[in-house]
């Protein structure tokens, strides 16, 4: 028999419901995975191995008493980024600043999973404030792809996307402000679902850029997250920004298969740059779409180019306005020996932050200087409005656009820390999705050297049904979303 760890969440759904298995157990097992694998995977900052087992056996006895079907998720190991509140359990954003903060309240997202029955197993790395695409700016450690431990997760939600990849943990949470849940997801080989803007509530998730933060899933499969995104989805009164819409049994929506979907596809997205192998890779997985009956074609996104230059203006702008609140005053990090209240302020700035989110603090505080706000932060934001006019062109002939997640496979720890650039492209195919507030699914379809590559999805806003459905379609015809890595440890 399969060790329990390796159960998805529906799985170990189904089984719980039969009472073939406990809480408790399936618990257990992924804590003893985790306790065995991440000195090797270091997917989380705060593991909660306790506290777990004691919600998994009040789990337990809640099912037992009858509440099994009132909470969908009751008794399933979840992890949660470290950027999303947790009431009493440390929340540190990968950042010397937060080190010691412990939120008093849950985020929507982390309320409505415990609500749910879900059971959380800890908090997960993640580049400081989530600025990155490796983990590599956790100002902890960088967490290590379960494919090969050598080469970075992918990031900022690496963490989280690892622990789901290594088997400690059925499901987590992250976060995708510029590709953050798609991209780890497409290097550690799982499945990233980041929502429409507004689908899912911020409150509780700390701010990075608030006009493109977005709450995701990290799952073994599609069917997984659909299950997540059904109990997180949904307007909350303490998020002006999410949407009162009905909340879809996305779960139920699976089915139908892509006859006579309108695949597009865009040109712009295999021309230069990006790895051929992952290329052909990613043409296979369309191929594959079209002999399940989907229609395949060109569409356009002629302001491609902008994408990364227009992120770079908005996301370090609204983190830098963002970032004003860590002053030493009211949150975490205080420096010692200030002479007085303003370098009190400039101290705890200097030794609480990393170099990267310094980096992007003055680059927002430029962007939106008196001067230099029309120049840049306001042509970004009417390049913002070309980048999603593209995407509303597009989808006028096509249901969805089918395109990579990265233009290469999961890269070496080291290999491009002192190139900011070079870093910044990792996204070069997520950041669009933002810019236009779209939602878009990262599936796994195939390997480049062993590691693995992911598919992008990306569809009109709040058509997270139809994405779902063409990953699972898509999985349905293929195993790549099967394969583990070759992990070995103690429990086997
Ligand atoms: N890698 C991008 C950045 O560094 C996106 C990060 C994210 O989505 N949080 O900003």
């Amino acid at each position: 028999m399969e060790p329990l760890y390796r159960l998805t969440l529906h799985e170990a759904r189904a089984q719980l419901a039969a009472g073939e298995i406990s809480a408790e157990a399936l618990t257990q097992a992924v804590v003893e995975r985790m306790l065995a694998v991440d000195d090797a995977v270091k997917a989380y900052i705060t593991m909660a191995p306790t506290w777990a087992l004691d919600q998994a056996g009040e789990a337990d006895q809640l099912r037992a008493a009858g509440l099994g079907d009132e909470k969908p998720l009751l008794g399933l190991p979840v992890a949660i980024k470290d950027v999303l509140s947790t009431a009493g359990v440390p929340t540190t954003c990968g950042s010397k600043i937060l080190e010691n903060f412990r939120p008093v309240f849950d985020a929507t997202v982390v309320g409505r999973l415990r609500a749910a029955g879900a059971v959380i197993l800890g908090k997960t790395n993640t580049d400081e404030f989530a600025m990155g695409s490796s983990t590599e700016n956790s100002a902890f450690f960088t967490t290590h792809n379960p494919w090969d431990l050598s080469r970075v997760p992918g990031g900022s939600s690496g963490g989280s996307a690892a622990a789901v990849a290594a088997d400690e943990a059925l499901a987590a949470l992250g976060t995708d402000t510029g590709g953050s849940v798609r991209q780890p997801a497409a290097f550690c080989g799982v499945v990233g679902l980041k929502p429409t803007y507004g689908r899912v509530s911020r409150y509780g998730l700390v701010a990075f850029a608030s006009s493109l933060d977005q709450v995701g899933t990290l799952t073994k499969d599609v069917t997984d997250a659909a299950l997540m995104l059904e109990v997180i989805a949904g307007h909350d009164p303490l998020d002006s920004t999410s949407v009162a819409r009905p909340v879809p049994a996305y779960s139920e929506l699976l089915g139908g298969g892509v006859r006579g979907l309108r695949v597009g596809v865009p040109a712009e997205w295999f021309g230069e740059g990006i790895d051929p192998r992952v290329a052909a890779t990613v043409r296979a997985a369309i191929e594959e779409l079209r002999r399940l009956g989907a229609e395949v074609r060109d569409v356009h996104l002629p302001h491609s180019d902008y994408a990364l230059p227009t992120y770079y203006i908005i996301a370090p702008a609204e983190a830098s306005a963002n970032l004003a609140r860590y002053d030493g005053v009211r949150y975490g990090l205080r420096a010692k020996n200030p002479t007085d209240i303003w370098s009190l302020f400039s101290q705890s700035r200097e030794q609480g932050f990393g170099p990267e989110v310094k980096r992007r603090i003055m680059l927002g505080t430029y962007a939106l200087s008196t001067g230099y706000y029309d120049a840049y932060y306001k042509k970004a934001q009417q390049v913002r409005t070309l980048i999603k006019q593209d995407f509303d062109r597009a989808f006028a002939d096509v249901d969805i656009i089918a395109g990579p997640v990265s233009p290469t496979v999961a890269f070496r720890i080291g290999e491009r820390v002192d190139d900011p650039l070079e870093m910044y492209l990792a996204d070069i195919y997520t950041l669009s999705v933002n810019l236009a507030g779209l939602p878009g699914i990262s599936v796994p379809c195939g390997f480049v050297d062993n590691l693995p590559v992911g598919l992008q999805l990306i569809g009109p806003a709040f058509e997270e049904p139809t994405l779902l459905r063409v990953g699972y379609a898509y999985e349905q015809a293929t195993d790549w979303h099967t394969r583990r890595p070759p992990l070995v440890s103690a429990t086997g």
